[in-house]
């Protein structure tokens, strides 16, 4: 299937990168994907192509992963529909220049950033959620005045083609470009010089990125994954947890960066939960999930056998197991495995399949330690009413994201950012923090050269001890203490006064 699948792939030549950097570095300096009029009509062209061309890219994505159409729909469309309208929706309000607070010594001067495009951006996405992970971080750098070079994951060959094919047909094809292709051309693209890089994949290969981006100095976000910790606690409704961690642990056959890795649960509720996951798993895809048209499958057969070769580890198989798998169909069946310790193989790193290891602790204490023990992941999540558990877990660990009581689902909160910290990644994006991830914040000055001159004064040589002792006052800001709105409008009274007798005896 995955050999099938490898002849298919559509690819752009080595030999044509420089050049299509060097036209899209031409098109940024013509300046026209810095028009708002022009951002505004590419996002809706972007918005156009994914409802007329829904079947054929959904038709894509189950060819890749056997994800089928709603479910594709669901977890891909809306939220990139979302993006690109909400980007839409705010482009005039994220233009416009940011004014920031005044010091008494620029009270009279224009402070504000300016959101600057960068100029040529590259998108690397991976092949887990091909249309979500590709045009989410496009939509953002086209509101944000960029050209853009697509690199679509070679595994998800099918949406690579299709994306190959369509963007073309709906974006200007001299401003958003799409390099299809395997390790080779991502390695041609590498060498090119870009304003920004944003990667989603694994830290290996994040690594790669990195380090070719340190070669022109360029920025770099990455979007990697881990080991998702999610821990039960006894206080936690344990029917929903179940429900809900069987949902996001299953959906396209575990392979999501958000989706739980493994639980942490006291033995006094490990059974209850099991229960409920696999009440879950019956309900979402019935007794047979390799019948189920909802049960994706893994993307090609190295993926497969990665993940099969986890099941021989220790450990008890209470659901699912090696004896369900199919390597012919690249199917592994919904799989918990109870009694794991943390030195286990399954424990070491990120699983990214439909296999769930419970480990049993003793307290918040002990999950918390465990937790600190691994790399920083991507998600944290917690099933809990307890306040102080929230707490502890909040102030005590780090991740890019924390969630009680649900899983993946912050993913779609738009005003929230979504990105890694450590080993799970840098940077993050979504909704207004894609725009800024693609713009340069310019610090933007404006003063006079007529009244503020006398002032200036107190920088320029010879050097006094007047001068100095004026410039204490104007430009060393005061510890804070009691009221300092009404300090706030003293010092603006002072400093009129002083520019106002300054002005007198000039
Ligand atoms: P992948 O193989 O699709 O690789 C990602 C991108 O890197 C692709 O565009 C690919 O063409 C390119 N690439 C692959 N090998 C390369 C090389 N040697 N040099 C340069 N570029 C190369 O994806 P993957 O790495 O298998 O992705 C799975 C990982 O991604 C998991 O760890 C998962 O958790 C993580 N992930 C993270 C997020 C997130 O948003 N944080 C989302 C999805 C997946």
């Amino acid at each position: 299937m995955a050999e099938t699948k490898a002849e298919m792939l559509e690819e752009v030549s080595e030999s044509a990168i420089p050049g299509m950097v060097k036209k899209l570095r031409e098109s940024f300096r013509s300046g026209k994907t810095r028009e708002k009029s022009f951002r505004i009509q590419q996002l809706k062209n972007l918005l156009r192509m994914l409802d007329e061309k829904e079947d054929e890219i959904t038709e894509a994505g189950h060819r890749d992963l056997r994800k089928k159409k709603q479910d594709m729909v669901f977890n891909e469309f809306l939220n990139t529909k979302g993006e690109i309208i909400d980007a839409i929706n705010n482009l005039d309000e994220w233009m416009k220049p940011e004014h920031v607070k005044k010091d008494l010594a620029n009270i009279i001067n224009t402070l504000c950033i300016q959101r600057d495009p960068l100029g040529v951006v590259c998108v690397f996405s991976a092949w887990n959620y091909p249309v979500v992970l590709l045009l989410q971080p496009l939509a953002g750098a086209i509101a944000a005045g960029n050209t853009v070079l697509l690199k679509p994951s070679d595994l998800a060959i099918h949406t690579s083609n299709v994306m190959m094919k369509l963007i073309p047909q709906y974006l200007d094809k001299d401003c958003y470009m799409v390099a299809g292709g395997g390790v080779p051309l991502c390695q041609a693209v590498l060498k090119e010089r870009f304003d920004h890089i944003i990667y989603t994949g694994s830290s290996g290969v994040g690594k790669i990125i990195m380090r070719a981006a340190a070669e022109h100095l360029t920025p770099v976000t990455l979007e990697l994954g881990g080991k998702n910790p999610c821990v039960v606690d006894s206080s936690a409704n344990i029917k929903v947890a179940g429900k809900r961690i069987a949902w996001g642990k299953y959906v396209n056959c575990g392979q999501t960066c958000l989706a739980p890795d493994y639980i942490l649960c006291n033995q006094s509720i490990r059974d209850e939960l099991v229960t409920s996951i696999k009440t879950a798993v019956k309900q979402f895809y019935g007794e047979n999930p390799k019948e189920s048209k909802d049960y994706s499958r893994m993307i090609n057969a190295r993926q497969f056998d990665r993940v099969h070769a986890l099941l021989d580890g220790s450990g008890n198989v209470v659901l699912g197991g090696k004896s369900e798998s199919d390597r012919d169909d690249l199917y592994i069946a919904p799989t918990i495995i109870t009694d794991v310790k943390p030195d286990d193989t399954i424990m070491q790193d990120e699983i990214f399949g439909p296999i769930l290891p419970i480990i049993c602790i003793d307290n918040i204490d002990d999950a918390i330690d465990l937790i600190n023990d691994g790399e920083k992941p991507l998600s944290l999540c917690a099933f809990t009413s307890d306040k102080s558990v929230k707490e502890k877990l909040t102030t005590r660990t780090s991740s890019g994201a924390i969630s009680f009581n649900d899983v993946i689902v912050h993913f779609a909160v738009r005003t929230l950012p979504f990105g890694g910290v450590g080993h799970s990644g840098q940077g993050a994006y979504h909704g207004k923090f894609t725009f800024d991830t693609f713009s340069h914040k310019k610090a933007y000055y404006s003063t006079f050269t007529g009244i503020t001159e006398p002032l200036m004064k107190i920088r320029y040589p010879p050097f006094t001890d007047g001068n100095i002792k004026t410039g204490k006052k104007l430009l060393v800001p005061k510890v804070k203490e009691g009221s300092s709105f009404l300090t706030y409008i003293l010092l603006t009274c002072l400093a009129v006064a002083v520019i106002a007798i300054v002005l007198q005896f000039q």
